[in-house]
């Protein structure tokens, strides 16, 4: 993705930081077709004409920032794929499950025109399940006369039913007061303490090897604690101890538990990585080097990338290279990661325990590149020899300056130039590379903003 993001006014400078610590998740479920999309839309406040829901349709985004109020949240928009008839009761059940394990707050929208059906009570079983609070929201009821259709889903047994309609806007806002009376500061699920472990997400797709990895470090040392969800399913996170510190592994329950999916298990896939990665600070990606780099591999790199989060890659099942296909994984990774030749990396063996150790080492480089901050001086210094040594094209006979630049953010290190006109983005991948060479910045992701003053 683009690095740069247009600002404007003159704020304090953290515009552009993608990584919030913990800011508290709710996420919506429901079967297809009962305004997930034009609720999210609402509660987001966006202006644009109301998306339908799509029947086949998968978004690749799923999360989004959100503010009500003042309060900053996360909004988690689980029914981006939307399967045919056959599938839709399992994969409304996997929504569920995401939802559960990763939100502090679930919505559950149903359609009251059409009343429950046996797929919402397919969910509504998953969702009594859950200690966590549920909204269950009666969709599509635009006007008064309409509300003893809402009232009729009190036999669900979720509570309370809050009228809505998400297309007009009615009874959302006072919906939203209420989960807002419930939903945390900071979210529970990610919560950490001062001095607490750091919170890792190990990413991959499908048979990677994942569980083996997370098997692998549990079984040698020691699983500090168990219980950590507080939900009364599984715990969703696991605290290990590796290299004499403990380490909070995210949503380990979403590791262990596969998706069995006919069709959408890329998507449920998907989503668990980007609510995982809302919890984490750093990822290992996790790649199995038996089989050639996939696009679903660069993809989930992307999502990290995307997230904000420092980057750790584990070439995995390094007991099956052979010198030959050994010969092509690193042609592959020349042409498909060179993007992320700055993110350590170990190349391990989660059977046989090969390199393991390295691992530690790795997560510790990336997280202090993602905590790093450079004095402004130093950066100014950095920024004048640099304009010094490869000044700026001219372009239509101006030639944009940089005034002045600041480090606004870290987690991960955020850079805003104030600017006499827009900078190439040539330009500014320039200022990226040198930034690396000169501060390393190994394992993190750096965003480098813009101001233009007129
Ligand atoms: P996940 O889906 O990413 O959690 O992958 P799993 O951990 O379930 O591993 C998928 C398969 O790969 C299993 O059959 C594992 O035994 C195997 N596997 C995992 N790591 C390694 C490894 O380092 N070497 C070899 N040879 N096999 C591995």
């Amino acid at each position: 993705g683009d690095d740069l993001e247009m600002l404007e006014g003159a704020g304090d400078g953290e515009e552009g930081v993608r990584y919030e610590p913990a800011l508290p998740v709710i996420a919506i479920v429901g079967r297809p077709n009962v305004g997930k999309s034009a609720l999210v839309n609402r509660i987001l406040g966006r202006r644009e004409a109301v998306v339908e829901d799509t029947p086949g349709v998968t978004r690749d985004r799923v999360s989004y920032r959100g503010e009500w109020l003042g309060r900053r949240f996360t909004l988690v928009d689980t029914g981006g794929w939307e399967p045919d008839a056959k599938g839709i009761d399992a994969s409304v059940a996997a929504q569920a499950e995401v939802a559960i394990d990763l939100a502090d707050v679930v919505l559950f929208v149903v359609d009251a025109v059409v009343g429950a059906t046996s797929t919402d009570e397919h969910v509504v079983r998953l969702l009594r399940k859950t200690k966590k609070p549920v909204f269950l929201l009666a969709n599509k009821i635009d006007d008064t006369r309409q509300e003893p259709e809402a009232a009729a889903l009190w036999n669900l047994g979720l509570g309370e039913p809050y009228p809505v309609s998400a297309l007009h806007g009615r009874g959302v806002a006072d919906m939203l007061d209420e989960v807002f009376k419930v939903l945390p500061e900071v979210s529970a699920v990610a919560k950490q303490e001062v001095g607490g472990p750091r919170r890792v997400a190990i990413v991959g797709r499908p048979n990677v090897g994942k569980s083996s990895l997370l098997n692998k470090a549990a079984r040698e040392e020691r699983v500090v604690v168990n219980e950590l969800a507080g939900t009364t399913r599984d715990p969703v996170d696991e605290q290990i101890e590796l290299g004499g510190k403990v380490w909070r592994f995210v949503d380990t329950a979403g590791i262990r538990r596969r998706v069995h999916l006919q069709q959408g298990a890329d998507f449920y896939a998907s989503l668990r990585t980007q609510a995982a990665l809302e919890k984490a600070e750093v990822a290992v990606v996790v790649i199995d080097v038996s089989q050639p780099i996939s696009e679903q591999d660069v993809r989930i790199i992307d999502l990290v990338l995307e997230s904000g989060r420092a980057l750790v890659i584990a070439y995995n099942k390094w007991d099956l290279l052979d010198d030959d296909r050994r010969r092509y994984l690193e042609r592959e990774i020349e042409q498909d990661l060179a993007h992320v030749a700055w993110a350590p990396r170990v190349n391990i063996s989660a059977r046989t325990g090969r390199h393991l150790e390295k691992l530690v080492p790795a997560l510790e480089l990336a997280l202090e590149s993602w905590d790093t901050r450079i004095p402004t001086g130093k950066f100014n210094a950095f920024l004048t020899e640099l304009t010094q040594e490869h000044p700026h094209p001219v372009r239509g006979g101006k030639q944009p300056r940089i005034l002045f630049g600041t480090q606004a953010a870290t987690r991960p290190p955020t850079f805003v130039l104030f600017t006499t006109g827009f900078l190439d983005p040539g330009y500014r991948r320039y200022i990226q590379r040198r930034l690396r060479e000169l501060y390393g910045f190994a394992g993190t992701p750096i965003v480098v903003n813009m101001r233009v003053r007129e």
